[in-house]
């Protein structure tokens, strides 16, 4: 069992993307938010509409950010923001955050990304989207750009289980995550995928494996987010109706929940997300003891007194599915 050898990522226990990225480019990387005016096939009618029942993008939208404004525009007001708030960060890239940042005619992609590149001060883009907006072109395009930039590509991947997502509407299933993530793996693309922990349809051992699931793929890192109720969400709703009919995360179960998932990660991906933070203006529930920030040292203290790490256990699952 996991206590011999020691833990292969020191003290936080996990594969942490914030030292990867330190190591690899010699300081911190922080993403400037943009909102490009892009919408989402799951909310125009193209897919699905209403969204995806957990969400309202206001709020993961920072402070700083204003659609009406240009790119340019919103990468300078971020830039400002930012330069107070991390004096001396050495790279700044920009996010492309809001809705889904790949639907769109081409040469609308294309101008936008071009735009935010030309700014002297911005070295890559972080680009979030679903895996059903992922064409061939797009992602060649995209490889293309990452030769000579910092290119993130973050895919929404949020279950790897298909009832869940049916359950929150999300208009995709797990397969088409696959084949998006290997066609961007297979153009050299770094790929960080979304996970959310805790929506309806997710059972513990369902969720567990989906660890299994996403360490098979050709991922470079994971931001996990635990469910919460945001205003305005069709969940949030629900709850209001019903609220037995939502079942959310403690803290504690939480970290353990965290603690199991890692265990069976393979340690290759990066953590570049343990958990997210909605503002206390927009949030329902759940309501912790907690803050964001102590989210990680609480982590890790429960992988020590464990005596485990990110993978330790990932072994042993590969090797038991390997046996007939
Ligand atoms: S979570 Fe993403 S895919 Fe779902 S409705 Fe919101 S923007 Fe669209």
């Amino acid at each position: 069992m996991p206590s011999d050898p020691p833990s292969p990522f020191g003290q936080r226990r996990y594969h942490a993307w914030n030292e990867h990225v330190k190591a690899r480019h010699g300081g911190r990387v922080q993403k400037v938010s943009i909102d490009a005016g892009f919408t989402c096939p799951n909310r125009d009618g193209l897919v699905g509409t209403g969204g995806c029942t957990f969400c309202n993008n206001a709020s993961f939208t920072p402070g700083y950010l204003n659609r009406r404004q240009s790119i340019t525009e919103q990468i300078a007001a971020g830039l400002a923001f930012l330069q107070r708030r991390y004096p001396g960060t050495p790279h700044f890239i920009a996010y492309f955050q809001s809705y889904s940042n790949t639907y769109g005619e081409f040469e609308r992609l294309r101008a936008c990304y071009q735009e935010a590149l030309a700014h002297p001060q911005i070295s890559g883009l972080a680009i979030g989207t679903r895996p059903d907006c992922l064409p061939d072109a797009v992602l060649d395009y995209l490889a293309l750009l990452a030769r000579e930039h910092i290119i993130e590509l973050e895919i929404g991947v949020e279950s790897c289980n298909d009832a869940a997502l049916a359950r929150v509407n999300r208009g995709h299933d797990f397969a088409a995550s696959v084949d998006a993530i290997e066609r961007a793996a297979a153009r050299g693309l770094e790929v960080t995928a979304h996970l959310m922990l805790g929506l309806p349809g997710e059972s513990r051992a369902s969720m567990l494996d989906g660890a299994r699931q996403l360490s098979a793929l050709p991922i470079r890192a994971l931001k996990l987010h635990q469910l919460q109720l945001v205003r305005g969400t069709a969940l949030a709703r629900q709850w209001q109706r019903d609220r037995a009919s939502v079942a959310l995360l403690d803290e504690q179960t939480c970290i353990e929940l965290l603690a199991d998932f890692i265990e069976r990660l393979s340690p290759a991906i990066l953590l570049q997300r343990i958990g997210s933070e909605v503002p206390p203006s927009q949030k329902l529930a759940p309501h912790w003891n907690l803050r964001l920030s102590e989210l990680a040292p609480r982590l890790s203290a429960e992988l020590e007194r464990r005596g485990s790490w990110q993978g330790c256990r990932y072994r042993a699952l590969t090797a038991e599915l390997k046996q007939p």
